[in-house]
């Protein structure tokens, strides 16, 4: 996949598929090559196999395919950032462990960061429901979603050593289609980290340099933690310990990026409720000026200076 995630890699595979007709279109590899196997299958009417490599997202059982902002997108509309396609969940998910534990550990260590998200998610979509703006409301799978969370938070020093705590982060990984199902609502998978996730995103491509998706997730969770009032304490010790990225540095940007990135997220999320009116966060509430996302980055050791 030449071009990541875009309409003209699901429009290649569309083409592929109607010439040999298959029955069952097979994703193999990461997010990327996942998403764009769903989304060509279920627009041409295949069922679909996911067979992950690495476990840097969720894709293997989520019953959404993510794309990148185009003028024209694989559902035929414009979109200025990411976008998601209902595509329903996969025929089935097969995994050979012993691939994705020799893959490098950065993409597993971006998986937990993305998985771990579900935090601020979760706190986002209360306050959602509390103010009237989300009428969908999952108490059985918010209770769900917090176990696995705590659970892969506190194991977060085994995952990469021990067998039995690397097997449980594939599991609760594979869980995401099954939790959003429960949920009604794929407001469980993101929220505000996911935003100010795009805003980094954005300052990556001014710089053309590339991060994992969950490595930029990872620290927007530790920084909307902070400001939803959450323990962010945990969250960046469990994101050290299982190697993800806690610093802008890390990720290749300066306290500058992040900031900018941090005052951007407001904007970013103002643009995601004109598509999902449902995607109110704790962004629209408090206003993050260049002092205060200074403030709490410097606070949260995310920038130094
Ligand atoms: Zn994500």
């Amino acid at each position: 996949m030449e071009k990541g995630a875009v309409r003209s890699e699901v429009d290649k595979a569309r083409e592929k598929i109607c010439l040999l007709k298959p029955c069952i279109v097979f994703g193999v590899g990461g997010g990327v090559n996942i998403d764009i196997a769903k989304a060509s299958a279920f627009l041409e009417g295949s069922g679909w196999i996911t067979v992950p490599t690495i476990f840097a997202t969720d894709a293997m059982t989520g019953i959404n395919a993510t794309f990148r902002g185009e003028e024209r997108g694989v559902d035929g509309k414009a979109h200025v950032g990411d976008y998601d396609v209902a595509v329903g969940p996969p025929l089935a998910c097969i995994v050979d462990t012993d691939i994705v534990k020799a893959a490098p550990w950065r993409f597993q260590a971006a998986g937990f960061a993305d998985y771990i998200a579900k935090l601020c998610a979760i706190e986002d979509w209360n306050l959602a429901y509390l103010r009237g703006e989300d009428h969908i409301y999952s108490e059985y799978a918010i209770t769900l979603a917090r176990a696995q969370v705590e659970y892969l938070m506190r194991n977060a020093s085994r995952i990469r050593e021990k067998e039995n705590a690397f097997n449980a982060f594939l599991k609760a990984m594979m869980n995401d289609g099954f939790l959003t199902q429960m949920a009604g609502t794929s407001r469980i998978l993101f929220g505000s980290e996911h935003m100010v996730a795009e805003g980094l995103m954005e300052e990556h491509v001014l710089g053309k340099l590339r991060s994992l998706h969950g490595e930029l997730v990872g620290l927007g969770t530790i920084l909307m933690a902070y400001l939803q009032g959450q323990d962010w304490v945990v969250v960046k010790k469990a994101l050290e310990e299982v190697g993800a990225p806690v610093t802008a540095e890390r990720i290749g940007l300066s306290d500058g990026d992040l900031i900018r990135a941090l005052t951007a997220a407001r904007r970013i999320n103002e643009s995601w409720l004109r598509n999902r009116p449902d995607i109110y966060t704790i962004l629209m509430e408090r206003i993050l000026t260049e002092e205060s996302a200074k403030a709490m980055a410097k606070e949260t050791g995310v920038i130094k200076s």
